[in-house]
């Protein structure tokens, strides 16, 4: 069954998804060996993103099962191949959604490897040897040293596991737009969720005003007063949509439901971006007006590369950031993605996988 390779020599315990109900269960499987490229990690927390929601139900029609999802991967390294420079046991690293990539086109010559053709995901992918990757919801995993990082030591681990999707799929647009060392923009966030809440405690730690952008009127207490946010709009108000027109440098758009682009763009200045890391199951409507009357820009993007993953962790060392999450046992996994279906965490839920925290309940 799950051993598609000779040298898949080492028994794993894990949590898989077995159909498309999602229902989470223990599962038994094999990892490979640790090669010279590898290290070994004893996993001590996993986040829950929204990805392993889509993967365990199978909504998007991908999934390979079982599925071991978990790309929010922290822990200790238990072994180091010779070739793995840079580790050492005992290191505390993560892992986040990247197992595998050519290591030889322009993206991965250039420290974009996210977006190599031949990217292979953490868990549901294909590994260099034909075999199924599974995914951090499991006590240990071996990774190739090239898709490893190191955690800040002044870090919280629970707390920093989900910096490694949802942390650096928000860092890396702002990075790139030039927002991480220049204070004092105007950066409006889309949607409160796991991403948003990053995205917000980002942009207030590199000096600018966040206007965060709402369906729901119970977050504006939660934006301002928890997470600092300068401003809060709410998006069924057309009022105060109207009256923030033309007010915003930069927005980050992090709602995976169906909304509507138009009254977003109107709140960009001239010349502003909309960067969209969201993904709704369905095409969004993009008007041409707020466009050409406006300069404005539309773009996307998928988590980041390797070395601005590290980067990113580095300045959340440097300014303590960290994510804020309900802290769960993994028989509560399957509690945990329910209440994920209906937005209901604040902000992500974390596996403590090894039972670290069993004594605090
Ligand atoms: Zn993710
Ligand atoms: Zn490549």
């Amino acid at each position: 069954m799950a051993q598609t390779t000779p040298n898949h020599t080492q028994t794993v315990s894990g949590w898989a998804a077995h159909d498309s109900s999602g229902k989470v269960t223990p599962y038994t499987f094999k990892r490979r060996e640790n090669g010279v490229n590898d290290v070994t990690i004893e996993i001590l927390y996993c986040g829950i993103c929204h990805t392993d929601l889509h993967h365990a139900r199978n909504d998007w029609g991908i999934t390979m099962y079982p599925v071991v999802p978990g790309h929010e991967i922290i822990g200790v390294i238990t072994k180091v191949g010779s070739n793995a420079k840079g580790f050492n046991e005992g290191d505390r690293v993560g892992v986040g959604c990247l197992a595998a990539t050519c290591l030889n086109c322009e993206f991965c010559n250039t420290g974009q490897e996210n977006y190599c053709e031949q990217l292979q995901f953490t868990y549901n992918g294909i590994f260099w040897d034909g075999s199924i990757t599974y995914g951090g919801y499991s006590n240990m995993l071996v990774a190739d040293y090239r898709y490893v990082v190191h955690i800040p030591a002044n870090l919280a681990m629970d707390a920093a596991a989900p910096l490694l999707c949802a942390g650096i799929t928000v860092f890396s647009p702002l990075k790139d737009h030039n927002l991480v060392d220049s204070p004092g923009k105007r950066i409006g966030v889309v949607g409160l969720g796991g991403l948003g809440h990053m995205a917000v405690k980002f942009g207030k730690a590199f000096g600018h005003h966040v206007t965060v952008i709402s369906t729901s009127p119970s977050k504006e207490t939660e934006a301002k007063q928890r997470l600092g946010a300068d401003d809060f709009v709410l998006s069924t108000n057309p009022k105060q949509m109207q009256a923030a027109r033309r007010t915003l440098d930069f927005i980050l758009d992090t709602v995976s439901g169906n909304h509507a682009l138009l009254p977003i763009l109107e709140m960009l200045k001239v010349t502003g971006t909309l960067f969209i890391v969201g993904a709704p199951d369905k095409p969004l409507e993009l008007p041409s007006f707020p466009l050409i009357f406006g300069k404005r820009s539309v773009k996307g993007g998928i988590i980041g590369g390797i070395r601005e993953t590290q980067e990113m962790l580095d300045v959340c060392g440097k300014h303590n950031i960290t994510c804020d999450i309900e802290l769960i046992q993994p028989d509560q996994i399957n509690e945990a993605m329910d209440r994920l279906s209906r937005n209901d965490v604040r902000y992500r839920f974390v596996i403590d996988i090894a039972g670290n925290s069993n004594t605090a309940n």
